[in-house]
């Protein structure tokens, strides 16, 4: 399982997908990216990333320059092509990748379905698509702190919002994640190994952290917005 993001003036789709194969030593049963132009596009698919990657060739390609990838590991929801991630709300304005599991799902399906919320997936990541468009209100960080404060679980995850095209918002609590940066383009991802041929400059995102990541600037904010500043760590090794 794996998480892999992009926001630059460059195609996504050729980085979310190599970086997607350097975090394949994780394992994973599916695999899928979401990347947006003038709108979300997603292509998923349990199996191998050869099989998505033969999707996305199948589609001719899928362009834009901001973008989430994931590999899954299912824990809730078989391994299948619709429970594969990314997953969007149910009027596409939201879209999410996660690793982890959130442990209070059920309460909170319910509590969305009986406010005529409807699903698609079996997956608990799902609620976090739809629990963020339901309670969105245009402020992308403000509602992103008020799901964290719903949620329950471990979680690293990628956001996409069709409202804030050229932001990637990001935030983990017991589960990796790492920011890479680079010019003019910047990275989120599981593991360094993601963006190796891309940068060796990276933040460690800590608990809770919410980052706000554009093609020429990475915001860092704790829960009550205030600013985090992390020291820039580089990568001196080779792999
Ligand atoms: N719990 C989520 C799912 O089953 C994410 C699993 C993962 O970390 O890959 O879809």
């Amino acid at each position: 399982c794996g998480i892999v993001g992009y926001a630059g003036h460059e195609q996504a789709a050729p980085f979310l997908l190599e970086g997607l194969e350097k975090l394949e030593y994780r394992g994973y049963d599916s695999a899928g990216i979401a990347v947006f132009s003038d709108k979300v596009r997603t292509v998923k698919s349990q199996g191998r990333l050869a099989v998505l990657r033969e999707k996305v060739n199948a589609a001719g390609g899928v362009s834009g320059t901001l973008g989430i990838g994931h590999t899954r590991w299912a824990t809730h929801g078989a391994p299948n092509d619709i429970n594969s991630h990314p997953h969007s709300s149910m009027s596409r304005r939201i879209t999410v990748v996660h690793n982890g599991i959130i442990e209070n799902y059920i309460p909170l399906k319910e509590e969305l379905q009986a406010n005529g919320v409807v699903f698609r997936s079996e997956t608990d990541t799902e609620v976090v698509a739809q629990l963020f468009d339901y309670l969105y209100d245009g402020d992308l960080v403000g509602t992103l702190i008020k799901v964290l404060h719903r949620i329950r679980g471990s979680y690293a995850l990628g956001i996409l919002c069709t409202d804030y095209p050229d932001t990637l918002l990001a935030v983990r609590k017991d589960s990796p994640m790492i920011i890479g940066l680079g010019e003019h383009e910047n990275y989120i991802a599981s593991d360094i190994p993601a963006v190796l041929d891309h940068t060796r400059k990276y933040y460690l995102l800590g608990d809770n952290e919410i980052a706000l990541i554009k093609a020429d600037s990475v915001e860092l904010m704790d829960m009550d917005r205030k600013p985090v500043h992390h020291e820039v760590y580089t990568v001196d090794y080779d792999i």
